[in-house]
């Protein structure tokens, strides 16, 4: 009421983006002046509203309290509210019970889609194909936007080297480089050129800072990392999100070097907003105010609330911590009002960006969500990413791509059938059973004849809810059944790995292999038929030497999302001929990790087989990983010749060009993601032995070539130096370039400065 007829005759309603940034402040700041300090404070509280709000009014207890809280002004913005029927009725309370009018924000965990699922983010950064996975950002904004949500919590730009973290299926991988690549990529699919446009939302980068380097692998656990790990592997990605736009981020439940991220004012106020200027809106993870009371940082959820506000959380999501003490900490004279008032603009700042002002029930239109919702493009658009997410790691016996007629091929494995399981973890609006099974996939192509056996669950029990956890299945029952089509088959494909639940949030697991009696079915089924195709599911690397070694063929599959059985079929009967590449290292052994390509050499040789006891190995396990990360095959074949540099030297503001020659020996046409790698052989700071600072994707008809080039120049050779700032040191340098991080061809070059 007040506001918002105030607002429009007050404010022009241009478009808030094609309008200068001091008009933008000027609209804010003449809301902010009408608000009192409750009201500022009620900006910066956010409630989930899941269980507790959507449905009939409640009379008593926390969703009573919300509902009260809400048409008092003191609710900034609701998450997991589902729908435009319950965005609308909640905005209407917004909109018209409050003094101010001002409206909401609806957050919601968009990770890899909406209703319509992609792959997960792991197995969508293994396509290394940025236009790809921003149009598969786009299609989920899209989706989103048509149920009334305006903001999601994603992307995840936490990097990881530990398989055993659950969550590292929602990130880019174990390197910065191609993790900033992929940020920027989702950060424009999501938010697009326009945020006021009806099928843009906001996008958060999270978690800030540290999540991926949780000691063990166990989720939450303590973070300690230098200060070269941070500013190198950890904090790139984020920097490249907020240097493409990204209006907010996101703290995290860890603490950092012994502070808690919700309450670093080093890692809130002074790098991201100070250092890299961010001047959109950070929210605080669920509860991780309130978390500081057991991290031991903060007595009470009062001194959480100082503490967090001060370091610059500018949103408490679920702690209730800042609607019931910022007030009165205020007053007491513990935070000062100019904080809030910052804290405040944030979140006015994106509504005025959304253009909620104008028209609070823009994403609101019921007929707009029933026409939007699983679209035919949507669902091509998720097949495309999908297809292009599988890598294929090992091909022998030209068992790959499968014979189209004639041929008896039996499918086993729970997951072949499973449809629901390939959603992955993460996609909470999602309908049970709504993705294609890989034998559903399999059945379209009529040619073969097919039989299938489960052989083994991979679970025990039912997939209803998507936090539910799952145990391990020790039930050999079926493997009989699964071993005689074994028998009578050509070819046998197996379909194991990890069910869509065993990654994610509070997922992390001690053993990375198959889980439950998926091993023993393998090898069981290997005895009596070894022409096994291996098709991985899973939402981390896994540790599956034994397969390496003995099965012919293995494609790594993932969690591909809705259209999943229709892409794998596609690629094991080479309709579609894989393309991608590990985004993150496969260890041999799980006692391997933290285990990645980018890794420092000792003061002593590090090998498989070491010529001393006292060369750094271990004397169980070789060195290697099982897959190098960038490692991906296809079915065409690649060859790489004729490494040049334009001149073996540059100077400061100079650069290189350096290229190679990639033919396509093949008589199958193909794509190859070329990667270029170097190595700062001298640091001020010790050097990985290898950095990912390129990659291209060439397509290549059979038997053609391309000269592929890159330019090496000073940003190329930059890092977090022991000054302490990101420069360019002189020295020598290697460069190699390859379709993997373990590459063949390779050469020196000179920098001064
Ligand atoms: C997760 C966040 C997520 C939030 C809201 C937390 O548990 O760590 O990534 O966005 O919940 O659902």
């Amino acid at each position: 009421t007040g506001l918002i007829a105030s607002c429009s005759s007050k404010i022009s309603k241009t478009s808030i983006v094609s309008v200068k940034q001091g008009s933008l402040e000027m609209k804010v700041d003449s809301v902010l002046n009408l608000m009192t300090l409750e009201e500022k404070v009620g900006q910066l509280n956010q409630y989930n509203g899941f269980w507790e709000i959507t449905g009939p009014t409640p009379k008593e207890g926390q969703a009573a309290k919300k509902y009260d809280d809400l048409k008092r002004g003191l609710v900034g913005s609701m998450l997991n509210v589902k729908g435009v029927k319950d965005v609308k009725a909640l905005q209407k309370i917004a909109v018209e019970q409050t003094r101010l009018g001002i409206p909401l924000i609806f957050g919601f965990d968009v990770i890899h889609g909406y209703k319509t699922i992609s792959p997960i983010p792991l197995a969508e950064a293994a396509s290394w194909d940025l236009e790809a996975i921003k149009k598969s950002a786009a299609i989920a904004a899209e989706e989103a936007a048509a149920v009334g949500l305006n903001w999601t919590f994603a992307p995840m730009v936490d990097i990881s080297r530990d398989a055993r973290w659950g969550r590292v299926m929602e990130g880019a991988g174990e390197d910065p480089y191609l993790g900033s690549k992929i940020a920027v990529a989702r950060v424009q699919g999501f938010q697009g050129e326009d945020l006021s446009a009806t099928n843009t939302i906001l996008a958060c980068a999270k978690h800030f800072a540290g999540y991926g380097f949780a000691e063990s692998g166990r989720d939450y656990n303590t973070v300690d990392v230098s200060e070269s790990v941070l500013q190198n592997t950890i904090f790139p990605p984020f920097k490249a999100a907020v240097d493409a736009g990204v209006r907010t981020f996101m703290n995290s439940f860890n603490e950092l070097n012994g502070i808690p991220a919700t309450g670093s004012s080093y890692l809130q106020r002074e790098v991201l907003k100070g250092d890299w200027k961010f001047d959109g809106l950070m929210v605080s993870d669920w509860g991780s105010i309130n978390e500081m009371i057991a991290h031991g940082f903060a007595k009470d959820s009062k001194q959480a609330a100082e503490m967090a506000i001060n370091a610059g959380s500018d949103m408490d999501m679920e702690s209730s911590a800042y609607v019931t003490y910022l007030v009165a900490l205020v007053k007491e004279g513990k935070v000062k009002e100019r904080l809030i008032d910052d804290a405040a603009r944030r979140v006015l700042k994106v509504k005025f960006e959304l253009g909620l002002f104008d028209d609070p029930y823009k994403y609101c239109d019921e007929n707009g969500e029933l026409v939007t919702i699983g679209k035919p493009e949507f669902q091509e658009g998720v097949l495309d990413m999908a297809r292009k997410s599988i890598v294929l790691l090992k091909n022998e016996k030209e068992l790959l791509p499968l014979k189209k007629s004639g041929q008896k091929i039996a499918v086993i494995g729970a997951l072949a059938s499973d449809k629901t399981s390939p959603l992955g973890s993460w996609r909470i609006a999602a309908d049970d059973e709504s993705a294609v099974s890989v034998l559903e996939g399999l059945q379209k192509y009529k040619g073969n004849q097919l039989t299938y056996a489960k052989g083994a669950n991979v679970t025990i029990g039912r997939t209803q809810f998507i936090w539910e956890t799952k145990i391990n299945t020790t039930d050999k029952s079926e493997f009989a059944a699964a071993i005689a089509i074994a028998k009578q088959a050509e070819v046998v494909i197996m379909v194991l790995g990890e069910h869509g639940l065993q990654s994610g949030e509070g997922r992390s697991r001690t053993e990375i292999g198959l889980p439950g009696v998926q091993q023993e079915l393998l090898e069981a089924v290997y005895k009596v038929n070894p022409n096994i195709v291996l098709v991985l599911n899973n939402g981390r690397p896994l540790a599956i030497p034994w397969a390496d070694e003995n099965i012919p063929a293995i494609v790594e599959a993932w969690q591909l999302g809705t259209q999943s059985g229709n892409a794998i079929a596609e690629v094991l009967y080479g309709d579609y001929n894989p393309s991608g590449k590990l985004p993150m290292t496969f260890p041999r052994n799980v006692g391997q990790i933290p285990i990645y390509y980018n890794f420092k050499n000792t003061g002593r040789p590090t090998m498989n087989e070491p010529e001393s006891v006292f060369w750094s190995h271990y004397i169980d396990e070789k060195n290697t990983p099982l897959y190098a990360f960038g490692h991906g095959l296809s079915y065409s074949k690649f060859e790489y010749s004729n490494l040049k540099l334009s001149s073996n030297s540059f100077t400061k503001n100079g650069k290189i060009e350096i290229s190679i020659t990639l033919k396509n020996t093949s008589k199958i046409a193909g794509k190859e993601v070329v990667q270029l790698y170097i190595r700062d052989l001298i640091g001020s700071v010790t050097r990985p032995v290898k950095e990912l600072k390129g990659f291209e994707m060439i397509e290549l008809m059979p038997n053609e070539t391309k000269v592929v080039t890159f330019e090496i120049n000073e940003k190329t050779i930059e890092y977090f130096t022991a000054n302490r700032k990101w420069e360019a040191e002189s020295g020598d340098f290697k460069v190699f370039i390859g379709g993997s991080s373990v590459t063949k061809l390779e050469d020196n070059f000179k920098y001064s400065n």
